[in-house]
């Protein structure tokens, strides 16, 4: 068995050679797929696990494949997504079905209940399966390790009720209920954490609602996105904080995530995880913990000290020289994918510190370096500082 083993391998540059053909040039368009790598540092003893806790598909209103959001994910360098279907708004189904018309005897069916945020209810109910896409999603997550978190995106009227997405869901059909707030119940009964989903949308303030004073009274809402695709909603990192929310930024996206960051040269938006573990047991005890950061346009936003460790495991420094009146020159490495922002002092400019970039500071005698870390919030309004001894 070894010797054929062995055999097998000899032959294998052979297959590759044969395969050449003299007359073809081999662009670059030949190259590998390559996944884009975010590198972050460990830090207090968990791992940072790059997330998006909210995306759609075409068994909602998306264009892709929940198969292709798998495979998007992993090539945009993330460790898991959420598969969070709309389940009151599914606006591809009739199309679904017209296209299927040959299996019923070319008689279209009709869509039924694919709109429910403007309409009621009919008696036949949801007939679509809202398990399919996240079993889809899961089979695929196979090939790239990309972890597939259940989901669906509980989708109501935007103004006086809003969306919010269970997660960690058991089975995404018996969620609906014609009462919001008995869905976001169902969602609790099955183990959902939910997800209050882009809290000013459609809105002129982010404030609360009538509606969402009650889900929140009621202890129902878990966590809460900062970011939704291109907004950051600044009083929701106050919000997060005093209401005990663990914190997000997720795309919601439903074109493909190329067109609206990559293309752009931006990294998509991502929840940052501080989890032992990349399972659902592991990302969810993160969550639960509230161990999580939303990073967004170039923002990472949530509770002070979690900034203030990232930022300092992400950096290294060292004194390089020392002058005669005892002026330091300190070198500042980002060993890591964030860009940073600071500024030395208030009225100061704020200075980026690019991803693997190193700058120098000089540091008077006996002083330390200061500084106040303006691309982070911990407030509407709010910086962390640190403070690096030498
Ligand atoms: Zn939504
Ligand atoms: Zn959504």
């Amino acid at each position: 068995m070894k010797r054929l083993f062995i055999a097998l391998l000899a032959l294998l540059p052979l297959s590759a050679f044969a395969q050449y053909n003299p007359e073809t040039l081999r662009t670059a368009v030949a190259q590998p797929a390559q996944r884009l790598e975010i590198v972050l540092p460990q830090v207090n003893g968990y791992n940072i696990y790059k997330v998006d806790l909210h995306t759609h598909s075409i068994y909602s209103d998306g264009e892709v494949t929940p198969a292709f959001r798998v495979k998007e994910a992993y090539m945009d360098g993330l460790d898991a997504i959420a598969i969070t279907e709309h389940v009151e708004y599914r606006r591809i189904e009739p199309k679904m079905l017209k296209f299927l018309k040959g299996y019923t005897g070319g008689k279209a069916l009709k869509a039924e209940n694919t709109d429910l945020i403007r309409n009621e209810i009919t008696e036949s109910g949801i007939k679509a399966d809202l398990n399919y896409p996240v079993a889809e999603a899961v089979k695929e997550s196979k090939k790239y390790g990309v972890l597939v978190i259940p989901g669906a995106e509980i989708t109501r009227e935007p103004v006086k009720i809003g969306h919010f997405n269970a997660l960690f869901t058991k089975d995404n059909n018996t969620i609906y209920d014609p009462d919001p707030l008995q869905s976001l119940r169902n969602a609790r009964k099955q183990g959902a954490l939910i997800q209050h989903n882009h809290p000013g949308w459609r809105r002129t303030s982010c404030d609360k609602t009538e509606f969402e004073v009650k889900a929140y009274n009621e202890g129902l809402i878990d966590g809460i996105e900062i970011a939704n695709g291109g907004s950051l909603y600044l009083p929701i990192v106050d919000r997060a904080r005093e209401e005990n929310l663990f914190v997000a930024a997720n795309t919601d996206i439903h074109p493909t995530t190329a067109e609206y960051y990559r293309l752009k040269g931006q990294l998509r938006n991502m929840t940052l995880v501080f989890a032992k573990e990349c399972t659902l047991k592991g990302i969810r005890e993160a969550l639960e913990a509230k161990r999580s950061l939303a990073m967004s346009g170039g923002y990472v936003c949530g509770d002070e000290q979690l900034l203030k460790d990232l930022f300092l495991a992400s950096i290294k420094y060292e004194v390089i020289s020392t002058d005669k009146k005892g002026v330091r020159t300190v070198l500042v490495t980002n060993m890591c994918s964030i860009p940073y922002q600071y500024k030395t002092s208030k009225n100061a400019l704020p200075v980026d510190l690019l991803p693997y970039h190193s700058i120098q500071f000089k540091v008077a005698k006996d002083k330390k370096l200061n500084l106040t870390l303006t691309n982070m919030l911990c407030g509407a309004d709010k910086h962390p500082k640190v403070t690096l001894e030498l």
